[in-house]
């Protein structure tokens, strides 16, 4: 079976979800709806490993608990600041953000794309993190780990140039959770993480090999191999 109707569509999530509770990764952005905290976590996350950033976002959110709190610093301190926590590169990214939301939005995160769109820094993905994390808003986030397991599941070729590209893009938003994209969302990055993993997909861990083209494929190649190995 794969994933091509709504009621696959929808058993799809349900297992997803499901597996997703029980090995749920416990970043401490996933405990908050601060969509302040939210951003700035995405922004940390940017081309960085999760486990990385935990010590960083945490002393971070402790000593700018609020956008004003960071505002009301002068640039030199949060160079010292931003500089020891190694977030060297990203700190004109988010004395820029912070301005901007100053000025434009009065000290708030916008919910609405366009306007998240239009801060310094933030991507289509960051923004729809942002949306979905904070405001539970069905937003697909679009990343190298949902191309590479839409591509798998759907058995279409991954390329760099996939995340760009629309039939990817409408896979993507499609299987989203309409009622739970949080959930849904956090459950598809763990998945990534943790079982269909780049290099060495671990098919016959995975709750949904039973919707995946690539899976069916790589477990009845397991099969013929262990049936080899038997004849021998
Ligand atoms: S069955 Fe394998 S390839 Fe398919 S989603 Fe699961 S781990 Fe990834």
């Amino acid at each position: 079976m794969q994933v091509h109707c709504s009621t696959d569509i929808v058993a799809f999530r349900e297992i997803l979800i499901a597996w997703g509770k029980e090995h749920f990764r416990p970043f401490p952005w996933r405990f908050t709806e601060s969509p302040y905290h939210i951003l700035l976590s995405e922004v940390m996350l940017h081309r960085t490993q999760a486990i990385q950033v935990v010590p960083v976002y945490t002393k971070f959110i402790e000593r700018y608990p609020d956008i004003r709190a960071l505002a009301a610093v002068n640039g030199e301190e949060l160079h010292q600041v931003l500089s020891s926590l190694g977030l060297r590169w990203r700190i004109d990214l988010i004395l820029d953000m912070v301005a901007g939301l100053m000025s434009r939005f009065d000290g708030e995160v916008p919910s609405e794309k366009r306007d998240l769109l239009s801060l310094p820094g933030v991507s289509d993905y960051i923004a729809s993190a942002v949306r979905c994390f904070a405001w539970n808003l069905p937003e697909a986030l679009v990343d190298t780990n949902a191309v590479r397991i839409a591509g798998r599941l759907f058995g279409l070729e991954v390329k760099d140039s996939s995340r760009r590209n629309r039939r990817f893009r409408e896979i993507i938003r499609e299987m989203v959770d309409p009622v739970r994209p949080r959930e849904y969302n956090y459950a598809l990055l763990d998945l990534a993480n943790q079982v269909c993993e780049k290099k060495k997909p671990r098919c016959v861990e995975c709750p949904v090999f039973g919707y995946c083209k690539n899976g069916a494929l790589s477990i009845s190649k397991k099969v013929l191999e262990i049936q080899a190995c038997d004849s021998i």
